[in-house]
């Protein structure tokens, strides 16, 4: 699950093999980035660690 930022919206994503660095809200249509230093949004915003590239 990824929880944008800016709405508050919970979602669904699916983990691909590789890194995202934007994530569209599909309820805000706002583009999430990821926060500071992190490398993608799944390092950000999901509770599960990041796929290792
Ligand atoms: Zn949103």
């Amino acid at each position: 699950m990824i929880t944008c930022p800016l709405c508050g919206h919970k979602e669904e994503v699916i983990l691909t093999d590789s890194c995202q660095f934007f994530y569209q809200c599909r309820n805000c249509n706002k583009m999430i980035r990821p926060k500071g230093q992190d490398c993608c949004i799944f390092c950000s915003y999901v509770t599960v660690p990041s796929p290792s590239i």
